[in-house]
């Protein structure tokens, strides 16, 4: 049986439709908030095309089917997130920051809680937003570093029938919602016991918009992702029903760590979506500018392999990541492992291949009438979030290579 790296005939589908989608609504994102000031203004406007991508049911297609939803694992979603990305990135992340938001829920939440939270995001109507709320202040990387070392300093702390939450986040997408009062829905991580080691001190609760002691204190105002909110916000005191925990008291650590795994995988392919807008531009460019010259730019052998070298990378990033995201939806024994190579090569190529393009390009590529520069401002966070490479992703990297029982072909033999 050889390798098939086809799509299947719903995925075409589904590819065509996120293609076609991209190309008519999300192009509309830069010209709408690329003069808006603020960051909240920015993200603000961009609510039109988050709601349109809701009513053509992207979200809902994306959920996993035994939660209600279409979607048939973590393949679906990089289908959709390379064409949405190779267009915009903003409205993209928002889409697929919702899909993270819920993953504690898919992974670990019972029946009763799929009933009463999920609900909102299964509609095809309103612009519904999940956050997962794990970055904090001072740094996450060691959210789950043992004592002396602080790992999350946001406390959960039981009184009578509720937990009552304070500390601050930052970085999480979207997570103050549309107007400042907060998403939908929070899986905010806490610490639930201070004594205990990192495997039992860390929980995960559901919150979701809170009437009172959610403060917003300001956002991100982020090189790329312009049109992406990252705000930074406070928990002062917020009280959620006791069953709230979403898997179980002190189990927060595992539950991070498992939602953050397959969107390892998506990562490489948003990068292999960044790629593609700024491979074709150049490529574009080149066929038709002779920059004073003679003949198309392509026609001189240093443009040509430079554009041939970058075409080289989008492929090898686009199948390692489908690999990784067959992986995850299969449960291979090599899935995290592919899902972090796809996270840390997808996205150091895409800075890397985005500066060679701009070189093709030529001095133009640096002013932001040409989309190389943004692209370029885009890409440069994919390598930081999502667990920074050098901070989170190389470290769990390492963590598998100094594993007593690793085989290097157990990832590449992963079906
Ligand atoms: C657009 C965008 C959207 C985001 N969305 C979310 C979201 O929805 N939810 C969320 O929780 N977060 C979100 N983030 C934050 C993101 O996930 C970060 O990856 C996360 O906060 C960790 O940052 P960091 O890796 O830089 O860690 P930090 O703790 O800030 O570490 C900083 C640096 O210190 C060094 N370092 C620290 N510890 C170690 C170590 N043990 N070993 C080696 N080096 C170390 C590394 O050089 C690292 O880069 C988002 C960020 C952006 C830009």
């Amino acid at each position: 049986m050889p390798i098939d790296f086809n799509l299947t005939a719903e995925q075409k589908a589904l590819q065509r439709s996120a293609r076609e989608f991209a190309r008519s609504v999300l192009v509309q994102v830069a010209p709408a908030t690329r003069y808006l000031a603020t960051p909240e203004q920015r993200f603000l406007a961009t609510r039109p095309m988050f709601e349109q991508a809701i009513r053509a049911g992207f979200l809902r297609r994306l959920i996993p089917a035994p939660f209600g939803g279409g979607g048939s694992g973590v393949l679906d979603m990089a289908v959709v997130a390379e064409e949405f990305h190779a267009v915009d990135v903003n409205v993209s992340l928002t889409l697929f920051a919702n899909l993270l938001g819920l993953m504690p829920l898919f992974l670990a939440g019972t029946p009763d809680q799929h009933a009463r939270y999920l609900a909102p995001f299964l509609q095809t109507s309103g612009a519904p937003l999940a956050a997962l709320a794990n970055s904090e202040p001072g740094g996450s990387a060691n959210f789950a570093a043992p004592a002396p070392g602080e790992g999350v300093r946001t406390r959960a702390v039981l009184e009578g029938e509720e937990w009552v939450i304070s500390g601050a986040k930052q970085w999480v997408s979207a997570a103050t919602g549309w107007d400042g009062s907060g998403a939908d829905l929070l899986c905010v991580v806490c610490r639930t016991d201070p004594e205990a080691p990192p495997e039992r001190a860390i929980s995960v609760l559901l919150v979701p918009k809170p009437e009172r002691g959610l403060i917003h204190d300001g956002s991100a105002d982020s090189m790329g992702h312009r049109a992406h909110l990252t705000p930074r916000f406070r928990l002062d005191r917020v009280r959620v029903p006791r069953d709230s925990v979403v898997g179980g008291v002190g189990a927060g650590k595992a539950l991070v760590e498992a939602s953050f795994s397959g969107t390892a995988a998506l990562v490489g392919i948003m990068s292999v979506g960044v790629m593609r807008a700024a491979f074709d531009f150049a490529l574009d460019f080149a066929r038709s500018e002779r920059r004073g010259g003679t003949e198309p730019i392509i026609r001189h052998q240093a443009v040509g392999y430079a554009l041939g070298e970058a075409k080289t990378a989008i492929e090898a990033a686009r199948y390692l990541a489908w690999k990784a995201c067959h992986a995850v939806d299969t449960n291979a024994a090599g899935a995290l492992e592919l899902s972090l190579h796809s996270k840390i090569f997808g996205s150091e190529t895409a800075v890397r291949v985005i500066t060679e393009l701009m070189k093709v390009v030529g001095v133009d590529s640096y002013d932001h009438r040409l989309p190389l520069a943004g692209l370029l401002q885009d890409a440069l966070a994919l390598p930081l979030f999502d667990g920074g490479n050098m901070g989170v992703r190389r470290r769990q990297l390492h963590e598998i290579l100094l594993g007593g029982g690793y085989d290097p072909l157990t990832a590449s033999a992963s079906a």
